[in-house]
C-alpha cells in the first residue's frame, strides 16, 4: 500500500471510531482545535478560580458544614499557647495568679474565672482535664483522617483517594466527622466533574477528537478530574481559614503586646509583603512547569494506549523495539519535567524559609530582652511562638497560594477546557425537529478538512427514500466525507445539505439522527454480549427483530455454533469474531435500528460470495421504505444500485444506473468497473 493510502486508511479508523460513539449518543461535530499552549494568563487563573466556586453551588449545605467545622476546629489552636502560658507560670513557677505582666485576650477569660483561687497543683489539674477533652474533641491535628484510606501504589486509587480525601486535616471525634462531611463534598465534587467531562468526550466534536487522542482523554478524565475538588478546597476553606487564624493572632499580638513590644506588630504585618514577593516571581515559571509536566504525561499515556491498541501491527511489523522506545522517550521526558516541577518548590521553599527564620531569630532576642527586663514572663515565650506560627504559616500559603495553585490549576484548565465545549443539546436548544420524509439534497456542497485538504467540491446530488444508492470512487476520493454529511457528522464548509428542503443547520441535526443508522467501516464492539452490543443501537427491539436481522446479515451461521448463542461476550473491540463476522454483526446492528436512512461504508468487503447476494438482496427489500445508501467497491454489491454516483478527486463525475454508466463509451465508472474486473 502506498505512503498517502496508509496515512488515509489510520486517518479514517480513528475518525470512524470517534463517529460511531457520536452516531450512537447523537452529537454533532464542529471545528475547533485542543488547547495545546502551556501559557495561562494571571487573567484566565481567576476566571478558573471564579468557574471553581461556580461548582460548590450544588453542595452548599456540605460545604458550609465543612467550613463550620474547620473553624471550630481552629479553636485549640489558639488555646494552646495561653494555656501553655498559665502552666510554665502559675503551675511550674508557681507565681500567683494575676501576677502577669501581659494581659490575656478576653477569651480566655472564662478558663481564668475557673482557675482563680486555686492552687499550683489544682491549675495543673484542671488544665490537664481541658486539654484531655479537647484531645477527644479534635485530636493531635498531626496528620488528619485521611491516612485511613486504603492506599494502593497504582496511580488510579491514589486518584481516587485524592478525590476522597480533600483537605482533611483533623483527627478526634469532631475530625472524624469533618472527614465524613469532607469525603461526601469532594467525592460529590469529583463525581459531578468526572461524569460532567465524560459526557462532554463523548460529545466531542469529530475533528477535535482526530487530534486529541484516546490517551489524553483517559488521562483528563482520570487523572486530571481529582484535582479539581482539591482545588475548589484550596481556593474557598483554606484561605478563609487562614485569613481567619491570621486576623485572631494578629489581634492577640495587638492585645497583649502592643503596648509592650511594639516592634512585634511591625514585623508581623511585614512578614506577609515579604513572604509573597518572594514566592510570587516563582509563579509563572511554574505554572507553565506544570502545565509541561501534565501533557507529557498525557503524551506517555497516548503513547501507551497507541501501542496497545495495534499490537497486532507492532509485533507483526517487528516494530516492538522502536514503540518501547518512543515510550521510553515519553515517559522520561514526563519525569524530567517532574523534577523539574521539584527543584522549582525547593528553592522557593529555601529562599522563603530563610528570610521568615531571620524574622524568628529577631523575635527571640526581643522576647529574652524582656523576660530579662521584667516586661514579660516566661509564659509568655510560649504565646509568642504560638502567635508566631499563626502568622508566619498563613503568611507563607498566601505567598505560595499562588505558586501551589499552579500545581492544580493546569490541571482544572484542561478539565475545564472540555466542559466549555457546548453541547450539542446546548447548541440545538430551540431548533425545530425534523425527521426525514422523502428526500436528502446536496447543493454546491464544499468540504475542507482543518488541514486544508480539499475532499469535496461542488457536490450536487439528491437522494429519496425508496432508493438503494451506490457511493463508488478510488480510494481518498471523498465517499466517506460525502456519506458523513448525510448525517451531520460533518457540517459542509460552504454549500447546503437540506432535508425534504430544509436547510440541515437549522433544525435539530442530534434528532435527526435518530432516523439514520450508519454501519463504519470499523467495526467497534463492546466487550459485552452480542445481544447487549445489538441493543446499543436500537433498546426497545425485541428477540424476533433482532434475530431477523441477524439473519438477514449472515450472522446466524456463525451464532448458531456458539454455545452461548447471542449471549456469547465478545473480547475487547469484538476480537473474539473474525473480520467477516464482525462485518456482518456490525450490519446486524445497523439494520437494527430502524431508521429512514441506512448508511453502509464497504458492507460487502469481508463476505462471502453466498453471504454477499443474500445481504445484497435485503438491503434492496430494505430500500423499499427507507434510503439505503452503500460505499462499495465490489461490482457485485453496486450493480444492483438505483442509482450509482461516481466520485473522483472530490467531485461527483457521473451518475446513474449501472447499464446508464456502462453505456457511456468513455465514462471514468466504464473505466473504474474494467479496471476492477482485470
Ligand atoms: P474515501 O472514503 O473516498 O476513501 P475520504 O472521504 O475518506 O475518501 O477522504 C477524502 C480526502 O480527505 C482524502 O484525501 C483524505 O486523505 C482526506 N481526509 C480524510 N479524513 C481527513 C481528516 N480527518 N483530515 C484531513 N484530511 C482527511
Amino acid at each position: 500500500m502506498s505512503q498517502t493510502a496508509e496515512n488515509t486508511r489510520e486517518r479514517k479508523s480513528k475518525r470512524n471510531l470517534g463517529a460511531l460513539v457520536r452516531n450512537l449518543v447523537g452529537a454533532r461535530p464542529y471545528d475547533d482545535r485542543v488547547d495545546t499552549q502551556s501559557n495561562i494568563s494571571t487573567l484566565e487563573v481567576l476566571a478558573i478560580i471564579a468557574r471553581s466556586f461556580k461548582q460548590l453551588a450544588p453542595v452548599k449545605v456540605l460545604f458550609a458544614s465543612k467550613v463550620a467545622l474547620a473553624i471550630f476546629m481552629m479553636i485549640p489552636g489558639l488555646l494552646l499557647p495561653q494555656i501553655a502560658k498559665i502552666v510554665v507560670d502559675n503551675a511550674v513557677l508557681q507565681l500567683p495568679l494575676g501576677s502577669w505582666k501581659v494581659e490575656f485576650p478576653p477569651f480566655m477569660d472564662p478558663i481564668l474565672t475557673l482557675l482563680a483561687d486555686k492552687s499550683p497543683i489544682e491549675i495543673m489539674l484542671t488544665i490537664s482535664i481541658i486539654f484531655v477533652a479537647m484531645l477527644f474533641l479534635t485530636g493531635a491535628r498531626i496528620k488528619g483522617m485521611s491516612s485511613q484510606l486504603l492506599e494502593g501504589e497504582d496511580a488510579a486509587t491514589q486518584a481516587e483517594n485524592s478525590i476522597s480525601q480533600g483537605g482533611s486535616a483533623g483527627s478526634g471525634l469532631l475530625g472524624l466527622v469533618e472527614f465524613m462531611v469532607n469525603v461526601r463534598l469532594t467525592q460529590n465534587l469529583g463525581n459531578n466533574l468526572r461524569l460532567r467531562l465524560f459526557d462532554r468526550l463523548a460529545r466531542l466534536p469529530m475533528n477535535v477528537l482526530d487530534d486529541q487522542r484516546t490517551g489524553d482523554s483517559i488521562y483528563r478524565v482520570l487523572y486530571d478530574v481529582p484535582m479539581a475538588p482539591d482545588l475548589i478546597y484550596r481556593l474557598t476553606t483554606v484561605p478563609l481559614l487562614m485569613l481567619l487564624g491570621a486576623g485572631v493572632n494578629l489581634y492577640i499580638l495587638q492585645y497583649s503586646y502592643g503596648q509592650v513590644a511594639p516592634q512585634l506588630i511591625w514585623i508581623a504585618w511585614i512578614t506577609f509583603p515579604i513572604a509573597f514577593l518572594i514566592t510570587f516571581p516563582a509563579a509563572g515559571a511554574l505554572r507553565r512547569t506544570n502545565q509541561n509536566k501534565r501533557a507529557a504525561g498525557a503524551a506517555a499515556t497516548n503513547a501507551m494506549e497507541e501501542s496497545v491498541n495495534s499490537i497486532a501491527a507492532v509485533q507483526s511489523l517487528g516494530a516492538g523495539k522502536s514503540e518501547s522506545e518512543r515510550f521510553a522517550d515519553r515517559s522520561s521526558e514526563s519525569f524530567l519535567r517532574e523534577r523539574f516541577t521539584i527543584a522549582v518548590v525547593g528553592a522557593v521553599g529555601l529562599v522563603a524559609q530563610g528570610v521568615l527564620g531571620i524574622a524568628a531569630i529577631y523575635v527571640t532576642v526581643l522576647f529574652s530582652n524582656a523576660v530579662i527586663d521584667q516586661q514579660m514572663t516566661a509564659g509568655d515565650f510560649f504565646v509568642l511562638i504560638g502567635v508566631y506560627y499563626g502568622i508566619v504559616i498563613p503568611a507563607a500559603f498566601f505567598g505560595s497560594y499562588w505558586i501551589k495553585l499552579q500545581e492544580v490549576i493546569a490541571a482544572v484548565r484542561r478539565v475545564f477546557f472540555f466542559l466549555d465545549y457546548e453541547s450539542e443539546e446546548e447548541r440545538m436548544v430551540g431548533l425545530p425537529q425534523h425527521e426525514i420524509q422523502n428526500r436528502i439534497e446536496l447543493k454546491n456542497v464544499h468540504y475542507t478538512y482543518p488541514n486544508g485538504t480539499k475532499a469535496l467540491e461542488a457536490i450536487d446530488l439528491e437522494f429519496s427514500i425508496g432508493q438503494f444508492v451506490a457511493i463508488v470512487g478510488p480510494t481518498g476520493s471523498g465517499k466517506t466525507t460525502l456519506a458523513y454529511l448525510i448525517p451531520g457528522l460533518l457540517s459542509p464548509t460552504s454549500g447546503e445539505v437540506l432535508l425534504d428542503g430544509t436547510n440541515a443547520s437549522e433544525v435539530n441535526v442530534a434528532r435527526v439522527r435518530e432516523h439514520v443508522s450508519y454501519v463504519f467501516q470499523e467495526h467497534v464492539f463492546l466487550p459485552t454480549t452480542i445481544r447487549d452490543n445489538l441493543l446499543i443501537a436500537n433498546p426497545n427491539a425485541s428477540d424476533d427483530q433482532m434475530m431477523s436481522a441477524l439473519e438477514t446479515a449472515g450472522c446466524m451461521e456463525f451464532i448458531d455454533d456458539l454455545q452461548a448463542g447471542i449471549e456469547t461476550r465478545l473480547g475487547r473491540g469484538g476480537d473474539t469474531l473474525s473480520v467477516g463476522q464482525q462485518q456482518r454483526l456490525s450490519i446486524a446492528r445497523g439494520m437494527l435500528r430502524e431508521a429512514k436512512v441506512l448508511i453502509l461504508d464497504e458492507p460487502t468487503s469481508a463476505l462471502d460470495p453466498v453471504t454477499e447476494d443474500l445481504l445484497v438482496e435485503s438491503l434492496k427489500v430494505a430500500s423499499r421504505d427507507r434510503l439505503v445508501i452503500v460505499i462499495a467497491h465490489r461490482l457485485s454489491t453496486i450493480r444492483n444500485a438505483d442509482r450509482i454516483f461516481f466520485l473522483e478527486e472530490g467531485q461527483v463525475r457521473e451518475s446513474g444506473t449501472h447499464q446508464e454508466l456502462m453505456d457511456r463509451p468513455d465514462g471514468s465508472y466504464r473505466e473504474f468497473v474494467s479496471l476492477q474486473s482485470n
